[in-house]
């Protein structure tokens, strides 16, 4: 079989060497004669593995001491509703920075450094004036350092970066904790998951699992620093390719592009069908860039080798060559 590279902005990929581990000790794990996914939440070997998937995330993500990590359900979009139920007390209100303009009387500040749909990052901390700063860290989380000391609560979504869907990681400072709204469900509550390390109900425990094999992949490969400079030079790659070719384009201005997600667009779009199906005749998989954008979308996370953005440049140019008027 063609070997297979997969662009999805998620679900995505995930390093080879972890869905392998993951394989082999599917159906007895640690010789327990069980899957992992079948074992009690608070059985001792089970929170083991789970205390030991937040040390390693603390490790290479530098999380200090003041900043509780939560292992969560409900996605990125669960969080949406979680962190103004858990930060925004009555009649207070929060600023979201769309366009890059935030005032000073907020509750919290918002903002997406990765936006996964347009191809957008934000490279620069906005300065808050200490106004707790949130971010949606889900396309962008361990895909380079950070100081997670600028931030008042980071979450993400594990499936891009982390691991399968159904997990979702928050960073929270302490001091935050414990202003939840009356109305918040409890499962939504930082301060009860916090005092439950995350187990107050049964924790999404395969997805946890599996996130701790990449936490591990992550370190031995030398950290957030080393995927960092490799996750710099496919991005390279990629825009090099787009650039320099006029049958390609993607018109984000240079220091914003993302180099988590990398939207780029035929400037023949009759042709967008024509290159999908032979992208994927090679194995270069859901380049199809997002509904709302169109074109096409190269997802490029940790988990991507370089192999795959040195293949997809390519088939890019192969196929310009062989389209070019
Ligand atoms: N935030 C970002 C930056 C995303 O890219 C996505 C999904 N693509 C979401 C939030 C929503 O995540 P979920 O589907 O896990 O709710």
């Amino acid at each position: 079989m063609t070997e297979v590279f997969n662009f999805c902005a998620g679900p995505a990929m995930l390093p080879k060497a972890v869905m392998t581990q993951a394989q082999n000790e599917f159906i007895n794990w640690n010789n327990t004669g069980s899957s992992v996914m079948e074992l009690s939440h608070r059985s001792s070997i089970y929170m083991a593995m789970a205390a030991e998937a937040e040390a390693d995330l603390r490790d290479l993500m530098a999380i200090p001491d003041n900043y509780k990590v939560l292992f969560c359900h409900g996605g990125g979009r669960g969080q949406f509703s979680a962190v103004p139920l858990n930060l925004l007390p009555q009649g207070k209100s929060a600023d979201y920075i769309v366009n890059g303009s935030w005032s000073r009387d907020a509750a919290y500040v918002h903002y997406c450094p990765n936006e996964t749909v347009d191809g957008i990052e934000i490279n620069d901390i906005p300065e808050t004036y200490g106004v707790p700063l949130v971010a949606d860290m889900s396309s962008t989380i361990l895909s380079h350092e950070i100081d997670v000391t600028k931030f008042g609560l980071i979450y993400a979504g594990a499936q891009k970066n982390i691991g399968p869907s159904g997990l979702t990681i928050v960073v929270v400072r302490e001091d935050l904790l414990g202003n939840a709204q009356l109305a918040t469900p409890c499962i939504m509550n930082y301060e009860t998951s916090a005092d439950n390390d995350s187990m107050y109900n049964t924790p999404p425990t395969y997805a946890w699992y599996l996130a701790g094999l990449v936490f591990k992949w992550l370190k031995e490969l030398g950290g957030v620093k080393a995927i960092a400079k490799i996750n710099k030079a496919k991005a390279e790659l990629l825009y090099q390719a787009i650039d320099s070719n006029s049958f390609y384009q993607n018109n984000i201005e240079q220091q914003y592009r993302s180099k988590m997600n990398i939207p780029f667009w035929l400037v023949d779009e009759s042709l967008n069908e024509k290159f999908l199906t032979q992208a994927e005749q090679q194995g270069l998989m859901a380049l199809k860039g997002h509904r709302i954008v169109g074109g096409m979308r190269a997802s490029v996370y940790n988990a991507m080798p370089i192999e795959g953005v040195e293949a997809l440049v390519d088939f890019m140019q192969k196929f310009a060559s062989e389209n070019s008027l």
